[in-house]
């Protein structure tokens, strides 16, 4: 048995101020598709583990991650594409089934859901007697035509995403069933018509949590092969925007029950997926966070979740102003800071000019006279469960002592969402009062036991949970909450 594998994976914002160039992604081929996935918690991973377990042939196209970042050039999107249309070619007659991996929130300058275009792109290539299984990011945006294609659908179950392999695994499961079975699924799809902040999609925390329990529950009932569901990805202006139950099953009207059981779950709870609960002000977080730690033997930890690139200052600018002792701000991208770090060399002390670089909405940059602990380029291989086995490039990096922050410069973006960024500096999460993240839900699974607490804040900018500060034209005007604003 034969099985054709191919995938690409970007989060567009499509408020964000730039356009995602081809260049920022970065692409696998053939073979170093295989080489490169195995073992790592990707969906990818999962497929070429489920497959190679059970002796079926892989035949890999490509894998490309752009990360998350504005609308993706209408170039580099048609390049993917293309790419990997001409290796479904070139295979053409080889493969029994194709297995593809994808996020579901991938938005380029003329196409609003990528992917249903890329499916049914696939599908019309490979005809309609080959079964196709897709593989999604819980955040995804999904359009219902996707499933015009027959395809089944896969998404992760947690946020933070610990289990992207297991969902490449359900999804190649279920393809080596219908293969080597018969098993004939039939997929179906809901939305609740909710426009949920990904704040709010953290697995573990109910309101989360509750609809995640619902699906595993559904997924032990007779006749269920497979079910998800989509929170979405909120700071997208897409006709398909919000969130998604989706249901695989041997009957269609078993698939139907189940999402429409799903969907009203969720929109019962509309009010706490939307709005949440204890989100401070940044001056109210950061004021409660230099109490708290004081009281406390671990760090506390102060989420910035509205950042997206990782450069914004808010919290910052506040953290110096209240005079924080034993901060930790890891992950502030800033390119220019750090050469200028370079220049000036460790152990010396620069006026920096930092932060803020990506746009006037950023927070603007912070001046702040800062020591140079250490400077140069990073690269390391990941430890937490979402990234072990991964290659992490900083880029160009400084770590200064600004005031009472320890505060880290990086050249690439990132967010803090293990410890790794910390220990690979010689420092320890708990040589600190209070440790900010930009991470939305991901780094629950390490800090949920590194801190003490965490503190939401919501600064302004590219994220925040109050969505009236963007102007939606392509979403409908139905979704929850933008009725009630
Ligand atoms: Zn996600």
């Amino acid at each position: 048995m034969r099985i054709l594998v191919a995938g690409m994976n970007h989060e567009t914002h499509t408020f964000l101020p730039n356009i995602t160039p081809l260049s920022q992604f970065s692409t696998a081929y053939n073979g170093d598709v295989i080489k490169l996935s195995r073992g790592v918690n990707t969906s990818m991973g999962g497929f070429i583990d489920v497959l190679e377990e059970s002796g079926a042939e892989v035949l890999p196209v490509l894998m490309s991650y752009g990360g998350v970042s504005g609308t993706v050039a209408e170039s580099a999107y048609s390049f993917l594409k293309e790419e990997i249309l001409s290796g479904i070619e070139r295979h053409a007659g080889q493969f029994d089934g194709v297995l593809l991996a994808l996020h579901g929130a991938m938005v380029s300058e003329s196409v609003q859901s990528t992917e249903t275009d890329l499916v049914h792109a696939v599908r019309a290539q490979i005809g309609p007697g080959v079964p196709l299984m897709v593989a999604l990011d819980l955040h995804g945006n999904l359009d219902p035509a996707i499933l015009d294609t027959g395809c089944g659908l896969f998404g992760y179950h947690e946020s933070p995403h610990t289990d992207a392999a297991d969902t490449g695994r359900r999804a190649a499961r279920t393809m080596l069933r219908v293969l080597n079975r018969g098993l004939v699924p039939y997929a179906s799809m809901t939305k609740p018509g909710l426009v949920i902040p990904s704040v709010f999609s953290a697995t573990g925390i109910s309101p989360a949590r509750d609809i995640m329990d619902r699906v595993r529950y559904w997924m032990t009932q007779p006749g269920v092969i497979d079910v998800s569901f989509f929170f979405g990805f909120a700071w997208s202006d897409v006709r398909q925007l919000g969130a998604s139950a989706v249901a695989v099953a041997t009957d269609q009207n078993l698939a139907q029950r189940i999402t429409a059981d799903l969907s009203q779950l969720a929109w019962s709870l509309r009010k706490p997926l939307t709005e949440g609960h204890e989100i401070y002000s940044v001056a109210e977080g950061v004021s409660l966070a230099i109490r708290r730690a004081g009281q406390s033997s671990k760090p506390v930890i102060l989420l910035d979740h509205s950042d997206r690139l990782n450069d914004t200052t808010f919290v910052l600018h506040e953290l110096i102003r209240q005079g924080a002792q034993k901060a930790c701000h890891p992950l502030l991208c800033d390119p220019e800071a750090a050469l200028l770090c370079q220049k000036a060399g460790a152990g010396s002390t620069v006026r920096l000019s930092v932060g803020s670089k990506s746009s006037a909405v950023a927070g603007g940059p912070v001046e702040v006279g800062a020591r140079v602990l250490w400077v140069g380029e990073k690269t390391y291989v990941g430890t937490g469960p979402m990234t072990h086995g991964k290659e992490i490039d900083l880029g160009l990096t400084a770590v200064v002592q600004a005031e009472g922050v320890w505060l880290q410069i990086t050249s690439e973006m990132h967010s803090l969402i293990d410890t790794d960024p910390i220990t690979e500096f010689g420092a320890n999460p708990n040589d600190f009062a209070i440790i900010v993240t930009k991470s939305k839900t991901h780094f629950r699974a390490v800090y949920e036991e590194v801190g003490q607490e965490i503190i939401i804040v919501d600064a302004p900018a590219y994220s925040p949970v109050d969505l009236s500060a963007f102007t939606y034209v392509n979403a409908p005007r139905s979704l929850y909450p933008f009725t009630i604003t």
